[in-house]
């Protein structure tokens, strides 16, 4: 046997585990050419390892492909929720129930290499709390979301305080401590777990990867969904939408200071001019209804915290003891 592989075994003895925490939704075709990928590179570690998988309420057959997986293999874990509750809600509770020194949060559809988790190893290894991996390039994504996506990161750094990688995607690494401030503070149910990841600390690396095409199956990210989930996180990240209604107020204060003076000054009983009043009563409605709704999706978020409705409920899991929901 060689030096490198005593090495590798010494340190698998140690104890440090690196939790691969896989969110699956429908993927019965791309899970098991996942698995046969994943499984030399995660072998080939100088850590040990467990294979998380969370099934996000699949309607298809990836529950039945986990479930043999998790027979044959007692590296593979399963989560699966009582139904889909969402990307961002799987990986959370991956990261709930991953007992690893390390937790990376990969897709099922091998668009994040597997080939760079020895990177990942070496780079928690050296003590980073944040491993975040970068895109170099998405070939899969298209014209529409790849512009759509650097306006709406453009149109995020601007508004809020907090700053958020444009490149940085839902393939990620953090040690057991930065999980543990997830687990603990960063409960809200409406959220954007990327950008949390980014801005709570600690030491921190970038990797370069280049997005693959899907492997099988598609794309579950309609652009309804991604345009809902940007003006979730604008709301969730930003204050400034709500300082709108005190800007246009002061507008509306000056422009009728300046048709009282206008008038005084012209003598007129009252400013000439039909369309000039109706075009002004419409623009101003429209800034007030504008505003009345920003205030409510506000208050819709607020609600939805106040209900404190779980992120995701748990059926039944392989391969793990603990069980709970959150
Ligand atoms: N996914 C999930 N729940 C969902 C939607 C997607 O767990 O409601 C998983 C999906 O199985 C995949 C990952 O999240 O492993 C990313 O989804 P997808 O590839 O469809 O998104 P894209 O890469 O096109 O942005
Ligand atoms: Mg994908």
């Amino acid at each position: 046997m060689s030096d490198n592989y005593g090495v590798a075994e010494m340190e698998k003895e140690m104890g440090k585990v690196l939790s691969v925490v896989v969110s699956v939704y429908n993927e019965e075709q791309a899970l098991p050419m996942f698995y046969q990928a994943a499984k030399p590179v995660l072998d080939g570690l100088s850590w040990d390892y467990e294979l998380l998988f969370v099934n996000d309420g699949s309607r298809d057959g990836s529950p039945e492909i986990l479930k043999e997986l998790a027979a044959r293999d007692d590296h593979v874990k399963v989560v699966g929720f009582s139904r889909n509750f969402g990307h961002e809600a799987a990986m959370i509770a991956g990261i709930d129930y991953a007992a690893g020194d390390g937790i990376v949060c990969m897709d099922a559809d091998l668009q994040h290499p597997v080939a760079c988790l020895p990177e990942i190893v070496k780079k928690l290894e050296e003590g980073c709390g944040i491993v975040t991996m970068a895109r170099t390039r998405n070939h899969s994504a298209g014209v529409v979301k790849n512009i759509t996506s650097s306006a709406f990161y453009r149109l995020i750094n601007t508004l809020s305080d907090v700053k958020f990688e444009p490149n940085a995607s839902d393939f990620f690494a953090i040690s057991r401590q930065a999980a543990e401030v997830l687990r603990r503070n960063y409960r809200e149910k409406v959220r954007f777990l990327r950008g949390y990841v980014q801005n709570i600390g600690f030491k921190r690396a970038t990797i370069f990867y280049e997005a693959r095409e899907r492997a099988a199956g598609e794309s579950k990210y309609s652009i309804r969904k991604l345009f809902a989930f940007s003006i979730n996180t604008i709301l969730c990240f930003s204050n400034l939408p709500l300082k709108l209604g005190i800007y246009a107020g002061g507008m509306a204060a000056l422009m009728g200071i300046v048709v009282m003076v206008y008038t005084l000054c012209t003598r007129q009983g009252a400013p000439s001019g039909y369309a000039t009043i109706v075009i002004l009563n419409c623009f101003m409605f429209a800034v007030l209804f504008l505003i009345i709704g920003i205030i409510g999706e506000y208050i819709g978020i607020l609600f939805n915290e106040l209900k404190d409705r779980p992120i995701y409920i748990v059926e039944e899991t392989e391969n793990i003891n603990k069980k709970s929901d959150q």
